[in-house]
């Protein structure tokens, strides 16, 4: 058995649809293929802000509902023409649930409304995609996450009962392939549920961590990320034109990489696989026979340098008022403000008289963190802060990199160096 992952570039269109196809065909043959798939483009970015005008603006919903429900016609319209009515039919059924949560009252939990309604997207394009496929004699069983990946109650980041899940996964996955008589199921990334069936999610592009969730509960030969990109490579070509591509890469290194915030692979990801060995490949969807990147239990090969670059930061620096010291109850304070206000710390360094912290600008969360560090301490803040982190970096690439920069914050151990820089 094998897992698949598709995430939302790769299914945005009709194309990107017909290419899912197209690999499945080539593939699904002489394998079991659980395929994990995320809602399409950017609409889960478009649920967000529906979940936004569900709670400060209802008369916005309808066009941008229409919106969404647009997008998703579009495909099926270009897939199968007038044959798509099927398709559409049970897209209808999922838009009733989508309109009836909306024609009622929001929750007194913002982060409760925000699974039930953001977890549409996953759910919409699975449908779609299982469906078409079946039309187009790709036959597969559809399988709902939300009953399978189970979590605790932590809306939108939701932690996984493992043990629970594996043996949900486990005994679900194979009696499909068996009963069902089909090579390929279908499934969603990014979202899971309670025990009492009420969704959570993931966190923010949590599909790669489902499909690591899925293969380490069915033991999977490997786990294929399809991207459009040729593989992992050593930068985002965005910001670095001449990034090459990784071929080998063990397991701690790209969860070092992830970790920095190397944007191609959910952090999460890689640990359970690397606990049951299973393989990681990264591959170019319209160029399946490549060979992409591939993770596992390897050596590093000759290291070259890896960039990872991480826009719209802030750093906060935190001064205690009465110019004592920073420390360590200063310090167990200060995390736990950070910590009830759920943001991630990308870099910390600590001075004599002051703590600063780098964060990604989140505008609502860090306006309130900074209320609430406020009360105690004196806070400075920059925005537009760029992160800088080099793994395996030499002293010219650094120099090269911050040759007319406001260097602001400097670490570095003897593998990585980060910089904090404005933009
Ligand atoms: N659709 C979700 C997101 O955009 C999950 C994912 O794509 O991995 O964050
Ligand atoms: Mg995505």
């Amino acid at each position: 058995m094998k897992v698949y992952k598709f995430g939302g570039a790769s299914v945005k269109n009709a194309e990107g649809v017909r290419n899912v196809e197209k690999i499945l065909r080539q593939f699904a043959e002489k394998e079991q293929i659980v395929v994990i798939i995320s809602a399409i483009g950017k609409t889960t970015n478009l649920l967000e802000k529906i979940l936004d005008a569900f709670y400060y603006d209802k008369k916005q919903l309808p066009s941008m509902v229409e919106t969404l429900r647009e997008n998703h016609y579009t495909i099926v319209r270009d897939l199968m023409g007038d044959e798509g009515q099927r398709i559409i039919d049970k897209l209808d059924a999922i838009f009733k649930q989508l309109d009836d949560i909306l024609a009622g009252e929001h929750s007194e939990n913002f982060d409760f409304d925000y699974d039930r309604i953001v977890s549409f997207g996953e759910i919409l394009s699975t449908k779609l995609i299982s469906t078409y496929l079946n039309m187009v004699r790709v036959k597969n069983e559809w399988a709902d996450a939300r009953s399978l990946i189970r979590t605790d109650h932590n809306y939108r980041e939701g932690k996984v009962d493992w043990e629970i899940s594996s043996h949900l996964i486990r005994n679900k996955i194979v009696e499909l392939f068996e009963k069902r008589n089909t090579n390929i199921i279908i499934s969603q990334g990014f979202i899971a549920g309670t025990e009492e069936m009420l969704s959570t999610t993931l966190g923010r592009e949590g599909s790669d961590y489902s499909a690591a969730i899925f293969a380490y509960s069915i033991d999977a030969d490997s786990v294929t990320i399809w991207k459009d990109v040729p593989g992992l490579l050593n930068a985002d070509p965005k910001f670095f034109p001449e990034a090459v591509k990784l071929e080998q890469i063990p397991y701690e290194e790209a969860i070092e990489l992830a970790y920095y915030g190397a944007s191609v692979i959910h952090p999460k990801t890689l640990k359970p696989l690397q606990n049951k060995q299973i393989p990681l490949y990264v591959k170019p969807f319209l160029h399946p026979e490549e060979s992409g990147s591939k993770i596992s239990a390897s050596q590093m090969e000759n290291p070259i340098p890896c960039y990872i670059f991480k826009t719209n930061q802030v750093l906060i620096s935190i001064y205690p008022r009465d110019f004592s010291f920073i420390a360590v109850e200063n310090l167990d304070e200060i995390f736990s403000i950070v910590s009830r206000n759920k943001i991630n710390i990308n870099l910390m360094q600590n001075s004599a008289l002051s703590f600063s912290i780098c964060c990604d600008n989140n505008a609502r969360k860090i306006e309130k963190l900074i209320e609430d560090l406020t009360v105690k301490y004196r806070v400075k803040y920059n925005f537009n802060i760029r992160l800088i982190t080099i793994r395996h970096y030499t002293d010219e690439v650094v120099e090269q990199m911050i040759k007319d920069k406001e260097v602001m914050v400097e670490q570095r151990s003897r593998t990585t160096i980060q910089l904090v820089v404005g933009e």
